[in-house]
């Protein structure tokens, strides 16, 4: 694997403005899922390091925050114009450690960087309030401060976006973060960091420590007293422990957990939109999105064209490593996640559901799977209540909009749905009904850097992106000005 821009493969952690190995020398192989080949060597950050690092960005703190939005937005905006100027670079890496196809990362590294420009704009307008008085001697003022020390745990599957949606607003608002990147991509958050040094970031405002040792670095950054705030993207079980974790000193937090998203077509959908949508809603990152639909309800009048269009074009997909342009699926992140996809099929089968597409493993290498669709599959069956994280459509046959709303909110989790019908009225209905923080109505991706990303029930708390997201890095406080 050769890469554009060796500068950019980093292996140590960035801790207080240095690139430092873990104090206890152990370090980690991050290998390609394309190939199992290994990219790089990454130093394994333990407990001691994490409070290394909790310390400089505690120690960063107070000159950050009285920075000016305005000045912090200058870094910012240099920041993502290397991002922009290093896409390909960082791309490459994204997909090496990740799988992608390249030209997704490219789109994930333009993505990540929009949150560098919405915030840096974003945080010079956190205004305050001035509250009319209930007393003729007082006057009460709200102003907007920075929560402090954050500490960010990211995902796999977005390596580059879930840090820096985080990443930036904590910083545009003038908080200070440590960074734990997922295990299996740790290399595209640290590339991150040379490109953050490079626009003058200051030391210690931005921590990475790559690790293996997620449960004890996670337990530090959620009881360490001088983080003040936890924000969190991954499985609900992981965030279960994490806020519990968390409670032991009052943390804020934010919870960006697990889906189960419907997707329905109803029978006065436009069935070609409706394909469309299902495609790049189910497919996208070979089906690795926390958003990505899980299940697929299709109204019995259109059911057979709707699965007939869409199986044509599931067939046109080309399966393999996302290095190689024109490939559009890639592997799954490791042997867990394609036993996991076996599993939940298998299940399926033996359930009475069938195969129609696909189905099987992908001879493209050891963790691709076939881009795959399961007819007669039923509400309640496994492979429909499990979040598979993979290639593959469940499609259930739906006859009643009260029975299918049902059936849709049936679920612990609440994050994205999806809605195909062209009557106006249901669209408003379905759309209120559906118990989740994010419906795409007549559209399959909704993820935008202006519109508030967030789940219900079990899918987590709190909103990312948008100017909502600025408000979780922000605590109010009230000044009562007495004596007037
Ligand atoms: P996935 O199943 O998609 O890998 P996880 O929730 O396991 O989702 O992983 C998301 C992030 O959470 C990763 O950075 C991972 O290292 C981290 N993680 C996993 N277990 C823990 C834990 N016990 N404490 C803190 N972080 C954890």
């Amino acid at each position: 694997m050769t890469f554009e821009n060796l500068d950019l493969l980093k292996t140590q952690a960035f801790i207080g403005g240095d690139w430092i190995d873990a104090t206890s020398g152990a370090s980690f192989v991050v290998s390609n899922p394309a190939t199992g080949g290994a990219i790089a060597t990454v130093t394994n950050c333990d407990i001691e390091d994490t409070k290394k690092a909790i310390k400089a960005a505690d120690a960063a703190f107070k000159s950050w925050a009285s920075w000016t939005a305005a000045q912090r937005a200058q870094i910012l905006m240099r920041w993502r114009a290397l991002l922009l100027e290093n896409a390909q670079a960082l791309a490459e890496i994204l997909t090496a450690e990740m799988g992608k196809p390249i030209a997704e990362a490219i789109g994930e590294i333009n993505y990540g960087a929009s949150y560098l420009e919405w915030y840096a704009e974003e945080a010079k307008r956190a205004y305050g309030d001035v509250i009319p008085s209930t007393s003729p001697s007082s006057r009460a003022i709200v102003i907007k401060q920075p929560v402090g020390v954050c500490a960010a745990i990211t995902p796999w599957n977005f390596p580059n976006a879930m840090l820096m949606r985080k990443a930036a607003a904590a910083l545009a608002a003038g908080c200070t973060m440590v960074a734990k990147p997922a295990e299996d991509t740790p290399l595209s958050a640290l590339a991150l960091a040379v490109l953050a040094e490079k626009a003058g970031l200051p030391a210690g405002v931005l921590n990475i420590v790559p690790t293996t040792k997620a449960a004890d670095v996670g337990l530090e950054l959620t009881t360490n007293p001088l983080v003040r705030k936890v924000s969190f993207t991954g499985s609900t079980g992981v965030g279960k422990v994490l806020l519990q974790q968390a409670a032991s000193t009052v943390k804020k937090v934010s919870m960006e957990l697990g889906g189960n998203a419907p997707f329905i077509v109803f029978d006065d959908a436009d069935i070609d939109a409706a394909v469309t949508g299902a495609l790049a809603s189910k497919y996208r990152n070979a089906g690795q999105t926390c958003v990505c639909a899980n299940r697929f309800f299709v109204h019995r009048s259109v059911h057979d064209e709707f699965i007939s269009k869409l199986s044509d074009k599931v067939a046109e997909f080309t399966v393999g490593r996302g290095d190689i342009e024109g490939n559009n699926v890639g592997p799954l992140i490791n042997e867990a996640a394609l036993k996991k996809v076996e599993l939940l099929l298998a299940s399926a089968l033996r359930d009475g559901a069938s195969v129609l597409v696909g189905g099987k493993k992908h001879i493209a290498g050891a963790l691709f799977f076939e881009p795959t669709i399961v007819t007669g599959v039923r509400a309640e069956m496994e492979i429909a209540s499990s979040e598979i994280f993979g290639p593959i459509a469940p499609v259930i046959v739906f006859d009643d909009e009260d029975d299918v709303i049902a059936d849709a909110n049936n679920t612990p989790y609440g994050l994205a749905a999806y809605v195909y019908t062209q009557n106006l009225s249901r669209a408003w209905r379905v759309g209120e009904a559906l118990d989740f923080g994010m419906v795409g109505i007549n559209e399959g991706i909704i993820s935008s850097v202006s519109a508030p990303f967030g789940g219900v029930k079990q899918s987590g708390m709190g909103r990312e992106g948008s100017k909502y997201g600025l408000e979780d890095y922000l605590e109010v406080k009230y000044l009562c000005m007495g004596g007037v």
